[in-house]
């Protein structure tokens, strides 16, 4: 007889490398009281049902960061992939240099810009780090 696991849920969150006139990318620190606070990532969110990774990406920058874009400005980089322990994440990364507005940490989180190769001087989610070479590769 085998007896099967049911596989975790699958999470699909969209993020995002925001790029600016610099070549600094943007990374917010998960506040107190969410999974994995103090953790620094890059901006995005869950992807609900009715929207596509873009859509959801829109809806996340304005919400958490008051800042404007549009899914021609968002170009997919590459995708991660990661296990943790209730849920699979899926995560596919964007990097967007053209949006409107002043970031600010709409939510209380902290935000910060940075050059790609100071970006490992932050720790961030396990799902977030392999994206971080890629990064670098790119600006
Ligand atoms: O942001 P939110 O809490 O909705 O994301 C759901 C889960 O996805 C988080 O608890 C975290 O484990 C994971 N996540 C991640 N890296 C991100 C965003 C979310 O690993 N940049």
């Amino acid at each position: 007889m085998t007896s099967r696991q049911p596989a975790n849920p699958v999470v699909l969150v969209a993020a995002c490398a925001l790029v600016d006139a610099d070549g600094r990318i943007l990374i917010a620190q998960r506040p107190a009281g969410k999974a994995l606070a103090g953790l620094w990532e890059f901006p995005g969110g869950k992807v609900e049902a009715g929207e596509t990774p873009e859509t959801a990406l829109i809806r996340e920058l304005e919400e958490e960061l008051g800042l404007t874009t549009w899914a021609s400005c968002l170009a997919p980089l590459t995708f991660a992939s990661h296990a943790y322990e209730t849920f699979h994440l899926l995560m596919p990364l964007f990097v967007c240099r053209r949006f409107d507005g002043t970031a600010t940490g709409r939510e209380g989180q902290a935000i910060k810009w940075v050059r790609p190769r100071a970006l490992r001087d932050y720790p961030m989610p396990p799902a977030d780090e392999p994206l971080i070479a890629h990064l670098i590769d790119l600006l």
